[in-house]
């Protein structure tokens, strides 16, 4: 079976990946890269390394990128400035410019000098779509940079691409790991692990594609 490596930021999305990776090539074959970019909240890359350590993955790399706040500004790395969206902005003030290219070339770098070709993200456009590195045209022309910049021939793996959050719950269900995930994943904006502060944009998003799930689980497609 063939080496992967996972973006693993120890959220939702990332988390789906992982078992994804694990439940497909077997963890002995799954290698997992956790960023830390001075992100709001330090417990991420602890959960990360945490969750990776428990599902035995065959190696866990930090790879710290700090100079990256110095450089550009967001809510994600600010903890003084309030999570929202200005109306005439483009974007959430969450997003971070440049992230997913940065995360793949790094992990590209990093794949290479360990012989591996297949990568995982877990980025969605459905229901994300302010975030333009999350966008299929993105992932498919950052794969074809990295082969020409590198001369190998990477394959970059998105399979949360085209799911909604209560699809991506109902994949993680087929796997046997929706309670683990529910319950061991950081995905709140506030910092708090399972369920979140229930509030902000990413509690709302995990909690009514959850709901969702569990509805059409118990009921049946209406
Ligand atoms: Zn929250």
């Amino acid at each position: 079976m063939e080496p992967i490596l996972v973006v693993f930021s120890g959220g939702q999305d990332s988390t789906t990946c992982l078992m994804l990776a694990i439940a497909e090539r077997g963890a002995a074959n799954v290698h997992t890269v956790t960023f830390d970019y001075g992100q709001r909240h330090r417990l991420e890359v602890e959960l990360a390394a945490s969750i990776a350590r428990e599902q035995g993955v065959a190696s866990h790399k930090v790879i710290r990128v700090d100079w990256y706040r110095d450089i550009t500004h967001n809510a994600l790395m600010d903890a003084t400035t309030p999570i929202g969206r200005d109306p005439g902005a483009a974007t959430p003030n969450t997003f971070v410019d440049g992230r997913n290219a940065l995360f793949l070339l790094t992990a590209a770098i990093y794949a290479k000098g360990k012989g591996i070709h297949d990568l995982m993200i877990g980025v969605s456009e459905a229901d994300y779509s302010g975030y333009p590195d999350c966008r299929e045209a993105f992932v498919r022309s950052m794969n074809q940079t990295l082969n020409l910049a590198m001369g190998w021939d990477f394959a970059i793996h998105a399979p949360l691409q085209h799911l909604t959050k209560a699809q991506e719950w109902a994949l993680a269900d087929r796997l046997g790991k929706l309670d683990y995930i529910r319950a061991r994943t950081l995905t709140c904006y506030e910092g708090i692990p399972g369920d979140g502060c229930g509030k902000c944009p990413a509690c709302v998003l995990r909690a009514r594609g959850l709901a969702d799930y569990l509805a059409e689980k118990a009921g049946g497609r209406p």
